[in-house]
């Protein structure tokens, strides 16, 4: 039986699978996009249900698209995982849902890849690894199954109707934490948050959304520089968008604590750093009105003052008298939510791109095993590069390298010149 040839397998048909494939396909690079799932499946089935859009819809989309609708509104994910359904029909993306990558290896005796599926073997010059930055859910190894406490990670929560009767523990405030924090204590339920160190960019300054002011402050395109990357970003667009702003959530009811240390006997133990954490995070938040500041007078926009932004609520008594061991049965917790983040599996690809602790190796995408790529990772190439509107550009550069890499391997001296070198 023949196998199956094709130029260029893209891994992955999420934002970053599409996009990959509108990039090859203008370049006229032959290419299939081979996707386990559906069109944006986690978008679908790996968010909670209330979930929408972080930046507003004129924001948040590839630039040859909008979202139908309110340009101002946040959009809910199921809308989300549409629109990029109706992308792949627009562009025409080779896709083939269903269809799990199993092992990627370098084919003996020839160039290229050997792509094995849960559907048949494939031959390719170039894999993308297009499965996201968030694959793997991470829960630290803290509290036993045994010790009676229903736990989940963010990405299996779905709504409050689904926890067992009691309080909750959400540990992590980025914005998955945040936001499933605000909306248990909205339905009614005890809630402590676990509260790290994080950015919490106000949600608008003088009328403007911060994704606006990150745009022309030029902070998504921003490289990754040491010990920023990994910055815990708390914003939401729930409820029309909001600002998070911890003072307020404890105003609300949530009981704040620090980062989450160790759990022994029945106890969970809060590091010592909450009011640092807190005032951290107000700084960042001071510091994106203090740049939009700088940018309106330096340019004479008129974007009316917002005095009333860097007004704060006074402490909250959780975050001045923090508790720092709290007995989870005492305090009524039948639930932990694990909102602390995502790893990566490329257990598929058996090929030299991944480091010793299985991360990828590579430069803007470009894997150190030749033919190989990486797209939709955190700051592969600046902030907004595992966002929606940033994988797009990364996308971009991918195919031209690829395009750049055919040419080399199409040149054929002229004939010519091939007589004159005999
Ligand atoms: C809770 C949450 C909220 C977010 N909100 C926003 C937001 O508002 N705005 C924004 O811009 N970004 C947001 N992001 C970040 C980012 O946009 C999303 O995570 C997005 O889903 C990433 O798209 P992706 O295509 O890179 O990866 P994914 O959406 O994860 O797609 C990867 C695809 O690869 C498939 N796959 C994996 N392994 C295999 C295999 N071996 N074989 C075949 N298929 C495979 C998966 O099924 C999946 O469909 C959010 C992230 C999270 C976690």
């Amino acid at each position: 039986m023949s196998i199956e040839k094709t130029d260029v397998v893209v891994v992955g048909a999420g934002q970053a699978g599409v996009a990959m494939s509108e990039h090859l396909g203008r370049a006229a690079i032959p290419h299939l996009v081979l996707e386990r799932g559906r069109i944006a499946e986690r978008w679908r089935s790996a968010r909670w249900d209330s979930l929408v859009a972080n930046g507003p819809a004129w924001h948040d989309r590839f630039p040859n698209m909008q979202f139908s609708g309110d340009p101002d509104a946040f959009v809910p994910k199921e809308d989300i995982a549409d629109y990029f359904v109706a992308y792949a029909r627009k562009i025409g993306a080779p896709i083939r849902c269903g269809v799990d990558v199993t092992r990627v290896t370098r084919k003996v005796g020839g160039s290229g890849f050997r792509v094995d599926t849960s559907h048949g073997t494939i031959e390719t010059e170039y894999v993308v690894a297009a499965t996201g930055a968030f694959q793997v859910p991470v829960i630290p190894p803290l509290v036993p199954e045994t010790a009676g406490i229903a736990q989940m990670h963010s990405a299996s929560y779905r709504n409050p109707g689904e926890l067992p009767d009691g309080a909750v523990l959400v540990v992590g405030a980025g914005s998955s934490g945040v936001q499933i924090a605000d909306e248990l204590v909205r339905a009614g339920r005890r809630v402590y948050l676990s509260v790290g160190a994080h950015d919490r960019p106000p949600r608008s300054d003088r009328g403007r959304d911060f994704v606006w002011w990150l745009g022309v402050l030029n902070k998504w395109d921003a490289e990754a520089t040491p010990g920023v990357e990994h910055t815990t970003i708390a914003v939401s667009g729930a409820y029309g968008g909001n600002t998070i702003d911890f003072r307020r959530l404890a105003a609300r009811g949530i009981t704040l604590v620090g980062r989450t240390e160790g759990f022994e006997n029945g106890v969970m133990r809060f590091a010592d750093d909450l009011a640092v954490n807190i005032e951290r995070g107000d700084a960042n938040y001071l510091l994106v009105l203090d740049e939009a500041d700088a940018f309106v007078a330096r340019n004479g926009i008129a974007l009316p003052e917002e005095p009333e932004a860097r007004e704060f609520l006074p402490m909250p008594a959780c975050v001045t008298d923090p508790i720092r061991d709290l007995d989870l049965a005492r305090a009524g917790i039948a639930s932990i939510i694990w909102a602390t983040g995502y790893g990566a599996d490329y257990g598929w690809l058996k090929l030299d791109a991944l480091d010793d602790k299985g991360r990828p190796r590579h430069q803007r995408g470009v894997s150190s095993e030749p033919g190989v790529y990486f797209l939709g990772l955190p700051w592969q190439t600046r902030r907004g590069s595992s966002f929606i509107w940033g994988v797009w550009y990364d996308a971009k550069y991918i195919a031209d390298h690829i395009a750049k890499q055919r040419s080399y391997l199409a040149y054929a001296p002229s004939p010519s010149r091939e007589i004159a070198n005999v």
